[in-house]
């Protein structure tokens, strides 16, 4: 086993960004521990209200110029930023992997993709253009701007520590806003990190402000008057129960993204060894974590015999836990290690605990990741090998309800309808994916199901920068989503001018 070196040589005291300094809290401080060795790296202060005013108050004044700076010149500080992120580009991912406790692979992944929100951005000349037409009456015009809005906030997940910030924050300060970004307290060192970045890259003071916290600085945020938006990553009953609400109820636009349950169907005319590999990536990355990890996989017998289904589902179990059980687990910063733990070991717990509700419930044990070797130098409380359940039925809890885990649901459907009607059922619509080679299929899957992001032949249906993030049901609340023009109307107002003159 050789690691890399781990960027964090001591535990970092964490400070809050405002105004363009770095500033102590006055709040409780909680420690931040690496997953897989659970050493401290880092603490990190529950701010108070008042820390978050202070930081609303100083986005708000900056706003006054910030908007007035030509979107060229808001452009440049994120093309500097942008090459700050490649020069630092292992620093980061190496952080990411020692505050989540991901693999390197998956970190780098995920700082691939946030340079690519910074790139995306800095089109924001030719993204947040207007359009007009002359004559709408005889010698009439008419005018569509844009103009940012003010102060938005952002609320981070603790599954993409430092991407998902990013799936806003760009584009918030490109379009002229300025924010205050509050990191999932569990993992928010990256955040750090790109603010330093950010603050390195020549974005005025006050434009890009960070304040940690929990509870209390959400609260907060929905309360303020100042805030003109929320967009917010997490669970369903938070997005559902209190951001989505509490934004409506003062005013704010919201995005808000919540949990998933996603079905990946198996026709049977897929390449099975292509589908089995994409499926351990989609179920067992990031120790299946994911917002868009398959979590059921549905054996699909259009067309086939009940005996000949029967030995397709044998087939794809036998391959998929075959697969499964050649994952190598242990401390991310191994670049042979193929999945890390669970982000803390109450995680870890709660998700063994699902496994045996479902195997109480009538599944099949077919791979039991509660039993593994401790990897070698790590510490066994946060990892779990990856699991596989047999004949899992949909009104099974394990198939109705976000584990967040690397467990995977094996399940039968007769026809593509059946299954489709299994989707349907699920209270979530986050992504699904169909592996066929059947162009009809693919297209009545794409058509019919509702679901914000559509995988055909993929595990892991991720939107580009330059392409929404979708979500559909109670995996989101709003109206437009993050990334892509979606996000350029939410963060803009859409002015209209209708001119005459004599
Ligand atoms: P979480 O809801 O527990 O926390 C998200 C954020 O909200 C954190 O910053 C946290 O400090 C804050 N928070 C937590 N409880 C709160 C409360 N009661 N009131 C106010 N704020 C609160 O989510 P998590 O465990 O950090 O992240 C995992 C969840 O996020 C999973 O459900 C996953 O599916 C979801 N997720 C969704 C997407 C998507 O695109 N739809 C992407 C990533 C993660």
């Amino acid at each position: 086993m050789a690691l890399l070196p781990n960027p964090i040589s001591q535990p970092l005291e964490l400070q809050n960004y405002i105004d363009g300094f770095w500033e102590p809290s006055a709040g409780q401080m909680r420690d931040v521990v690496n997953p897989a060795t659970l050493e401290t790296v880092g603490r990190v202060p529950l701010s108070t209200p008042a820390e978050f005013d202070q930081a609303v108050q100083a986005a708000k004044t900056a706003f006054y110029e910030w908007r007035r700076t030509p979107p060229l010149a808001r452009a440049r500080c994120l093309l500097r930023l942008r090459d700050l992120m490649e020069q630092n580009f292992e620093e980061l991912s190496r952080i990411q992997t020692v505050e989540h406790g991901k693999t390197i692979d998956e970190s780098r992944g995920e700082t691939r993709r946030g340079i690519e929100m910074v790139e995306v951005a800095a089109g924001i000349p030719s993204l947040m253009m207007g359009s007009n037409l002359e004559d709408i009456a005889s010698g009439i015009d008419e005018f569509l701007i844009r103009q940012p809005l003010g102060v938005f906030g952002i609320i981070g997940p603790y599954n993409f520590p430092f991407m998902v910030p990013l799936w806003f924050a760009p584009f918030a300060v490109a379009t002229g806003n300025t924010i205050v970004v509050k990191p999932s307290s569990e993992d928010p060192i990256s955040q750090v990190k790109i603010v330093e970045l950010a603050e390195e890259a020549g974005f005025p003071d006050g434009v890009w402000n960070i304040v940690h916290g929990g509870r209390d600085v959400v609260g907060a945020m929905l309360d303020h008057p100042d805030i003109q938006g929320v967009c917010f990553v997490g669970s369903t009953p938070v997005a559902k129960e209190v951001i989505y609400p509490r934004c409506g109820a003062t005013g704010k636009r919201v995005i808000a993204q919540g949990g998933a349950k996603n079905f990946a169907l198996v026709m049977p005319d897929a390449d099975l060894p292509r589908t089995v590999a994409a499926c351990m990536n989609s179920f067992f990355g990031n120790a299946g974590q994911r917002c868009l990890a398959n979590a059921n996989l549905v054996v699909v017998g259009e067309g086939l015999t009940p005996s000949e289904h029967a030995a397709l589902y044998d087939e794809i179990a036998s391959l998929f836990v075959q697969a499964a059980r050649n994952i190598t687990i242990g401390n991310g910063l191994d670049e042979a290690v193929q999945m890390g733990p669970l982000r803390d070991p109450g995680k870890k717990q709660g998700v063994a605990q699902r496994i045996a509700d479902a195997v109480a419930e009538g599944a099949e044990l077919l791979l039991d990741g509660r039993v593994y070797e401790t990897p070698v130098g790590c510490q066994p409380d946060a990892f779990l090998g990856p699991t596989v359940l047999g004949r899992v039925t949909p009104d099974m809890a394990v198939a109705q309800e976000e584990v967040f885990g690397p467990v995977a649901a094996l399940m039968s459907a007769a026809s593509l309808d059946e299954a489709i009607a299994m989707i349907h059922a699920n209270p979530f619509g986050n992504a699904a994916s169909i592996f066929t080679s059947s162009g009809a299929w693919a297209r009545k899957f794409r058509y019919d199901v509702e679901c914000g992001n559509i995988g055909v032949n993929i595990g892991i249906a991720a939107p580009m920068a330059f392409f929404p993030f979708s979500g559909m049901k109670d995996s989101f609340f709003g109206d437009l989503h993050g990334q892509g023009e979606d996000v350029i109307r939410f963060f803009t107002e859409s002015k209209v001018v209708v001119e005459r003159w004599f």
